[in-house]
């Protein structure tokens, strides 16, 4: 049994090595998980068997009420950095002169944009996990960072004390889909990988952290008592022997010249890296230097950051207003003094939730810092402390609402399990709106020309001007309050043209006859979606947790939305992807009386509940596209672009329309152009119409 138990464990150990450490895995993720789930059994019939460096410690022990406090042996420093490759210079001047030489080698490697941790093992087991805190005192994450799948929990050396540093991190892809699901539950987004990440490290329970896909990447030993390496690059290479993740792109330069250039291509490649990195980390090569250069009270003087620069802009926060989304969360948004920022002028800016703004004390009236870092959204990184006028209040988001929904004006909640606050009055504009938005969005039910402003004029009373005849004056304006005639998205389909029409946004601009046609038109759109495909359907219902994947999921495998309506938990659970929360999810969107009544007038009105497509017999779930996500551009030969979507979607791919860190496959026909571009700039995989069809061959969908 104690045999049976030691073989499971190092092979467990070895299979988690070659997959997150080498990226070779040798058997499926299911066979991984029947041998983990024997030794969980064993270990459970037997507690004497666990160890601490047993790979069962990954799914997350009991919570925790709090972090120990951990003395870091040696204190984990920060780094001077700067902006140009001519302080870079200057550096290497100071340190040329300190050690009186001509010329000293360096290493380049990425600065990795995570969270910090040190990690001690004692006779090859890992005993601790700490944060950096102030330097000198951080947090005990052990139990968390167990749960972390590329740290390796026991390494092959029978060394007393062996410290490792590095950085946690969310990958792109797994950043993209925690926070996809987090938008799909309604759920406040997390505004970047590195505040996913410490979020996580926060967590008391090691069972949630356990569920974030995090990694870790390591560059540094702190305590050491094993043998001493010369230099950083043995270092970095010493760790990798170990079994610890190192950069991908890290490289060893003859002198500060070289720095540069290597800096420049660093930053040139930085889509192969899985993580965010906010520059290049220069370092003294040889170890012994280090000792002569010494350190200030704040950082090593052998080391220097040379950070890349984002689009930053500096502007005054004039207000704070709130929106509230389809599932009543509040989020803050910044009004900002129009400031010009990448090519466009920002006047507002996201603020991401309450805890955001607290944590970074930002206050109207500030001095705040905005950045917009590649294609996401603006959003206020920083305040600048210094011109604070007097006066400010710290955010208070319910002192802010005044306790009310500012759409509704009903009393709004604290969520717990969101970390946001909620209007909770299911009737709310807001929330209405938000839902029709969803409702018609291209991955739903796909209604063209139902903008944001028209959807507003429906769902809300909206105050309209109207050419009246006066028997005095010939014609007069009049205005007229009109109710709302939209209160949930199965009422777009009782909508007439007149509806429409009266409530058009620019409707003063066009002819009466032309707007009279311009909202026929639209009405008509509306009605085209009564036939659209199931999967459409229950992705618009907007059901937390069911995002577009697992609508084609449930769709596929229940053919009707009456079908999806009568399932149990039990059943659902069986779904492909779907686990219990998105199950238990389901079953209380249609325990919900309102929503039920949704489903029924949407049955009245004729729109279709059971239009499937049919995936061929035994789609593959393991096939070279299964679970990836592809971008086609350019011109196929042999499929229209439909077609091909579809022949991946069948093979379990996701059909993305823009090219960013998260593709992981280009199709590129003929005269492709700046997708191809960016993707050979990513280091993504492309393939060519030829490569293409013999995959989809290789793969029956
Ligand atoms: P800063 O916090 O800006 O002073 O930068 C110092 C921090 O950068 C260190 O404490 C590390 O956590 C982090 N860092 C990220 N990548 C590296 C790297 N390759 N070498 C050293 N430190 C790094
Ligand atoms: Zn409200």
């Amino acid at each position: 049994m104690a045999e049976r138990a030691a073989f499971l464990r190092a092979e467990l150990t070895r299979h988690n090595h070659l997959y997150y450490v080498e990226a070779q895995p040798e058997i499926s993720d299911r066979e991984f998980d029947r041998l983990l789930r024997e030794l969980q059994d064993l270990e459970a019939a037997h507690p004497e068997l666990q160890t601490a460096d047993s790979p069962t410690q990954r799914v997350g022990g009991a919570p925790l009420t709090g972090f120990q406090q951990v003395k870091h042996a040696v204190p984990m420093m920060s780094l001077d950095n700067t902006y140009s490759a001519e302080e870079l210079r200057e550096f290497d001047g100071r340190v040329c002169k300190a050690l009186g030489v001509e010329r000293v080698e360096y290493v380049v490697e990425p600065k990795v944009d995570g969270v910090s941790i040190s990690l001690r093992y004692e006779h090859g087991v890992l005993v601790q996990a700490a944060t950096r805190g102030d330097g000198r005192t951080g947090d005990d994450i052990t139990a968390n960072a167990r749960t972390i799948r590329s740290i390796p929990l026991r390494i092959e050396s029978a060394t007393p004390v062996l410290e490792v540093r590095g950085e946690v991190y969310l990958g792109h892809a797994a950043f993209a889909r925690l926070n996809e699901e987090r938008a799909a539950a309604g759920e406040p987004l997390f505004a970047n990988p590195r505040n996913a990440t410490a979020g996580s490290l926060k967590q008391l329970d090691p069972k949630v952290v356990a569920a974030r896909p995090l990694a870790a990447v390591f560059y540094a030993t702190g305590e050491w008592t094993g043998p001493e390496f010369a230099t950083q690059a043995e270092l970095l290479r010493g760790l990798k022997q170990l079994g610890f993740p190192v950069a991908a792109l890290w490289w060893e330069c003859r002198d500060i010249a070289a720095v540069i250039e290597r800096a420049m291509e660093l930053q040139q490649r930085e889509g192969e890296l899985a993580y965010d990195m906010d520059g290049a980390v220069v370092k003294v090569n040889r170890l012994a230097l280090w000792r002569q250069l010494g350190a200030t009270a704040k950082a090593p003087r052998f080391a220097m950051a040379y950070k890349y620069s984002r689009e930053q802009a500096q502007t005054i926060l004039r207000g704070i207003t709130l929106q509230v989304g389809r599932t009543g969360v509040l989020t803050p948004v910044a009004e900002l003094e129009p400031v010009e920022l990448a090519g466009s002028t920002i006047a507002r800016a996201t603020l991401h939730n309450e805890d955001e703004v607290r944590r970074k004390d930002i206050r109207v009236g500030d001095t705040v810092v905005i950045e917009k870092a590649g294609e996401v959204i603006p959003a206020v990184v920083a305040v600048v402390p210094d011109l604070r006028p007097p006066g400010t209040q710290p955010f208070d988001l319910f002192a802010h609402a005044g306790g009310r929904c500012p759409s509704c004006g009903q009393p709004i909640s604290r969520d717990p399990a969101a970390a946001a606050w909620r209007c909770t009055n299911d009737d709310c504009p807001a929330q209405v709106r938000g839902r029709l938005e969803h409702f018609v969005a291209r991955k739903a039910m796909n209604i063209d020309g139902l903008g944001e402003a028209i959807l507003a004029a429906l769902a809300s009373p909206v105050t309209v001007q109207e050419k009246v005849d006066d028997g005095l004056f010939g014609q007069k304006i009049e205005e007229r309050v009109l109710p709302p005639v939209v209160h949930d998205v199965a009422d777009l389909y009782a909508l007439t043209p007149e509806d429409i029409e009266l409530r058009r946004p620019n409707r003063a601009l066009d002819s009466k006859a032309a707007s009279m046609k311009l909202a026929t038109k639209l009405c008509a759109a509306v009605a085209a979606s009564k036939n659209n495909e199931l999967w459409r359907l229950i992705h618009g219902l907007g059901i937390p947790n069911v995002g577009e994947g697992l609508a084609r999921s449930l769709a596929q495998e229940l053919g009707s939305l009456d079908a999806l309506l009568a399932a149990s938990a039990e059943t659902l659970a069986g779904v492909r992807d779907v686990g219990d929360i998105v199950a238990q999810s389901v079953v209380d969107y249609f325990a919900n009386p309102r929503n039920r009544e949704t489903v029924e007038k949407l049955r009245r009105a004729g729109v279709r509940f059971d239009r499937v497509e049919r995936a061929a017999a035994g789609a593959s779930t393991d096939g070279f596209f299964f679970g990836k996500r592809v971008v086609i551009t350019g011109t196929l030969a042999k499929f229209t672009r439909q077609q091909a979507q579809e022949e991946l979607r069948r093979r379990g791919a996701t059909v993305a329309e823009t090219v960013g860190k998260t593709t992981q496959i280009l199709v590129a026909g003929e005269a492709a152009g700046s997708k191809l571009a960016k993707a050979q700039k990513l280091g993504i995989t492309i393939l060519d119409e030829v490569a293409f069809l013999e995959k989809l061959g290789e793969t029956n969908g």
